[in-house]
């Protein structure tokens, strides 16, 4: 048997190039070694204040997001993509775990603590929010992932669940849930356009997979790049530039001589930041066409689009289903039977 990936994104709005070195590159590629789940996290995206007031925005997400994983090549033949709100066996899992995680330690998850500070909810934060990694565990566990495919800032969730499956097998005494993996993408992390070290909606620094050449090459040309270089004869620095960062990431083979070149030159202050990011440009428009090219055929069909959502919630809800009743038959919830 095939072993199993379960991964997803929250439905906050389109994905963008940091969710594709973090998580999209790596579900594409395994697709095919690993039977794939994957979850459009519509409920999980109602934990932020910002969109518990918005639900249509999250309900448009569901169907871009979509768009947006089958546009960079997850295929709905062999993978399995699904809405997390149609699957309700995964609050009554995520109910039962909480019960395994003691509030303090819930506080404690380090991603949830940046990320009160990063989009500053203060003390604006829901119950809801707290039991983010602990819905998460449930979205993992549910189909019984092996893998994870994550951007770092995912790892202490992936321990969180780790725990409730150590807690809960020690309970009740028995191998009904089982430990996971993260595997974090070639880049853990991305940053911004703006320098920030982490590319992300809230903060309006990204580039999306579905932006226009337009909207590229105006994000591009307002880019960050060494704050320290005023003059394109000043000498610059490569590292932790932006530019540089995003010219190794999505630059192909051929461009590579091209790349260092510019490097050289940047740093004896013999090239301008205007020359290396029209070369940007054109690196990031080849780099997107072709999945702006996916992305309009999927938009023209959204009968298509609903088709495997439906599909995919058929297939995960009948995974569910199973390790629910095997989690509520090891609590002896199971009153009706034998
Ligand atoms: P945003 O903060 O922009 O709303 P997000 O982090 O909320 O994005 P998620 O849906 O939480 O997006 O993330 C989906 C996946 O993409 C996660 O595995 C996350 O770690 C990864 N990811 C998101 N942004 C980046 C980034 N800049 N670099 C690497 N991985 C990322
Ligand atoms: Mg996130």
């Amino acid at each position: 048997m095939k072993k199993r990936i379960l991964t997803g994104d929250n439905t906050t709005g389109r994905l963008h190039l940091g969710h594709y070195v973090g998580s999209l590159e790596n579900r594409v590629k395994l697709q095919h070694d690993y039977e794939t789940f994957i979850l459009l996290a519509d409920m999980h995206s109602l934990a932020y204040p910002k969109y518990i007031g918005e639900p249509g925005t999250v309900a448009d997400s569901v169907i871009q997001v979509t768009i947006d994983n089958l546009a960079v090549g997850l295929d709905p033949k062999i993978s399995t993509i699904f809405a997390e709100s149609t699957v309700p066996e995964i609050y009554e899992l995520a109910t039962i775990f909480s019960m395994l995680v003691s509030h303090n330690r819930a506080l404690r998850n380090p991603t949830i603590k940046e990320e009160i500070r990063e989009k500053s909810l203060g003390d604006n934060y829901s119950l809801g929010y707290i039991f983010f990694p602990i819905l998460q565990a449930a979205d993992i566990l549910c189909v019984k992932a092996d893998l994870v495919p994550v951007g770092e800032d995912q790892l202490p969730h992936i321990e969180q669940t780790n725990e409730i499956v150590r807690r809960f097998n020690q309970l009740y005494k028995g191998e009904v849930l089982k430990e996971t993996k993260g595997l974090v993408g070639r880049i853990k992390r991305l940053v911004g356009t703006d320098g920030n070290v982490k590319m992300t909606k809230s903060l309006g620094n990204c580039i999306y997979l579905s932006d226009s050449e337009a909207d590229v090459e105006k994000k591009v040309m307002n880019m960050y790049t060494d704050p320290k270089r005023i003059h394109p004869t000043d000498k610059g620095t490569v590292e932790n530039n932006p530019v540089f960062i995003y010219l190794d990431a999505f630059g192909k083979e051929k461009d590579r001589f091209q790349i260092e070149d510019f490097k050289i030159r940047y740093r004896e202050g013999k090239v301008g930041d205007v020359e290396v990011k029209k070369y940007l440009i054109k690196v990031l428009n080849d780099f997107l066409a072709p999945i702006r090219k996916r992305h309009k055929e999927f938009e023209a069909n959204p009968g298509k689009v609903k088709k495997i959502l439906e599909e995919g919630t058929k297939k995960a809800r009948g995974e569910a289903i199973k390790t629910l009743t095997a989690v509520k038959n090891a609590i002896n919830m199971n009153y009706f039977e034998g």
